[in-house]
């Protein structure tokens, strides 16, 4: 029996036109290193449609992908509502990748114009020779861009339009975004969101389970708006009526603390090498963040000593959560559950994530699905209408599993819907037999009062087959030994799980995203280019 209900379409149009409309005084902010520039709904609605209007006399077709090369900006919440809403395609690019991947990427998306920040015009220079189908580059703020060749201007295309476009009737299935992974082996995959998936997934990211959006935040996002679509943050804040206080190119330590500071946002959202900096520089200069009422953190482990500090320090709740790329990205937030004792908090925070409605998740090894007990160990398999079902233009049927999205996380599930990821699958060590969680060792490390960052590798071991080497960052002054460390270790893990290979290095090598690059720490590995100091026994069992 069919329903009796209306069908209309989820569409990213309908969200922007509904919150134009009824939150039209609410504010986007934009950094400027001093000060902020501001605008309201009202005006960024209103230049989105010129921008629309500006792209279709450039002959943008539905369809079409328009790249975007921007920070988080005014101009870019414009172009994620004018790109999709006109019936083109997103298409945002991460400006940390290396060249010949920005150009693997842009080719193979086959962007037709692509809007780039002026500060950012040399970087995208370095790949424009190599760039076929790139007809136009539209050129935000005023600043030299010749090394572009004949560009336009964005503010003269928004100036020169009257202002209103007809937007178009849209299938809500059609695309509407896209974001390639950063691609850590082998060529970026594309990623295509439909107007569906970006609606569904900005409702559950303003449930209260998830991120709570109301008119009253604020919200800050630092995750890069390249990066899974800021991990929904623009649509799902903009659905909400929320201010934003977008952060253009200031996304070190120092002027994100004055613009917290100052704006006092109440919610924010980074990865957790961020964070990390942040608490690195708040030791000498301390920094009022009461404001804060939710800091999201995620994709990566999120350290349990990181969110301790943070709450020591700030006052300030730091929630983890867990998704993908794939998974537009999130699929599980780590609040603690109802019957969390006071004195178990941490406990439950430092989980990976509890699995979000609208999300299928499973644990399988192999072809057995295995139980949701918290125990067994198995790789992630997710599903649901803002997972993704296949990668664009690109034929790739490992990665999918009789309808399920392989997540390449290995990790558990407990009965009520918290999952503990305990490696990716590229990074498990496997020590006779047995497997040791470079996640929960790296976490256990970090929490030494003098270690900034550490990552660990197997290396393999005669005896063992593999065993852990440690890369760790020590505070600057710290005198700290391996043999300390190992000590400390001692009442945090398994003996057999404490490294005798340790590694002090200056900085974690990191991808373009800001995790941990342990690709470049295996390499240089085998190239001999790291000092390995070798301590304990290696009597180890
Ligand atoms: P890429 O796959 O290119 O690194 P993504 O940002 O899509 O880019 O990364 C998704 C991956 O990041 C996940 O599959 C997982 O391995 C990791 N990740 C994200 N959040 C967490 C988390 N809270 N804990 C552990 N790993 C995480």
């Amino acid at each position: 029996m069919l329903s009796t209900m209306q069908d209309r379409p989820l569409t990213i149009n309908s969200l922007f036109e509904h919150s134009r409309r009824v939150y039209s005084d609410s504010q986007v902010a934009t950094f400027t290193g001093d000060t902020c520039r501001r605008a309201s709904y009202r005006d960024v609605g209103d230049r989105a449609a010129r921008l629309a209007s500006a792209l279709q006399r450039l002959g943008i077709k539905e369809g079409d992908r328009v790249g975007t090369f921007l920070w988080n900006s005014q101009e870019h919440l414009e172009c994620y509502f004018a790109i999709p809403c006109m019936s083109a395609v997103l298409h945002t690019l991460n400006l940390r990748l290396f060249p010949e991947q920005l150009t693997y990427i842009i080719n193979h998306a086959e962007d037709r114009v692509i809007i780039v920040d002026d500060s950012l015009a040399p970087l995208l220079a370095r790949v424009a020779g190599d760039l076929k189908t790139v007809e136009r580059y539209i050129v935000v703020g005023g600043g030299g861009a010749a090394v572009l060749g004949d560009v336009l201007r964005y503010e003269d295309l928004i100036a020169a339009e009257d202002g209103g476009f007809d937007w178009p009737q849209i299938d809500e299935r059609s695309a509407a975004a896209m974001c390639y992974t950063s691609g850590t082996t082998g060529n970026p995959k594309g990623v295509v969101y439909s107007h569906r998936s970006t609606f569904l997934h900005s409702l559950a990211a303003c449930a209260a389970f998830t991120f709570g959006f109301t008119e009253h935040d604020k919200i800050l996002p630092i995750v890069p708006m390249f990066h899974a679509n800021a991990w929904g943050i623009p649509y799902a804040g903009w659905m909400a009526g929320s201010d934003f206080i977008m952060p253009g190119r200031f996304l070190q330590a120092e002027p994100l603390c004055r613009l917290i500071e100052a704006e006092r946002p109440t919610f924010t959202g980074a990865v957790p090498t961020i964070w990390n900096d942040l608490l690195r520089l708040t030791d000498t200069r301390p920094t009022d963040m009461s404001s804060l009422r939710m800091v999201i953190c995620g994709g990566s482990a999120v350290p349990r000593s990181l969110m301790e500090r943070f709450q020591e320090r700030f006052g300030v709740r730091i929630i983890q959560a867990w998704g993908m790329t794939e998974t537009s990205p999130l699929a599980a937030v780590a609040h603690p559950p109802r019957a969390a004792k006071p004195e178990d908090e941490f406990d439950w925070r430092a989980k990976t994530g509890r699995i979000r409605p609208g999300v299928a998740l499973r644990i399988v090894d192999g072809e057995d699905v295995l139980p949701w007990d918290g125990k067994s160990i198995g790789e992630i398999e997710v599903s649901g209408p803002w997972i993704t079902g296949a990668y664009y233009g690109d034929d790739t049927p490992e990665k999918f599993h009789g309808g399920w999205l392989r997540t390449g996380d290995v990790g558990t599930v407990d009965e009520k819907g918290f999952i503990q990821i305990t490696d990716r699958a590229k990074d498990v060590i496997k020590s006779g037999g047995e497997w040791i969680s470079t996640v929960e060792l790296e976490n256990a490390i970090m929490a030494h009062p003098d270690v900034v960052e550490a990552a660990v590798i197997g290396v393999p071991d005669d005896r063992w087959d593999e065993r852990p080497l440690a890369c760790v960052v020590l505070k600057e002054g710290s005198a700290a030994t391996a043999d300390d460390l190992r000590a400390f270790l001692s009442e945090r893990v398994a003996k057999w799980w404490t490294p005798e290979r340790w590694s002090f290095i200056k900085e974690v090598p990191k991808t373009s995203v800001g995790k941990f690059d342990k690709k470049v720490l295996r390499a240089q590995r085998e190239k001999n280019e790291l000092k390995i100091v070798e301590a304990g026994s290696k009597a180890i069992g």
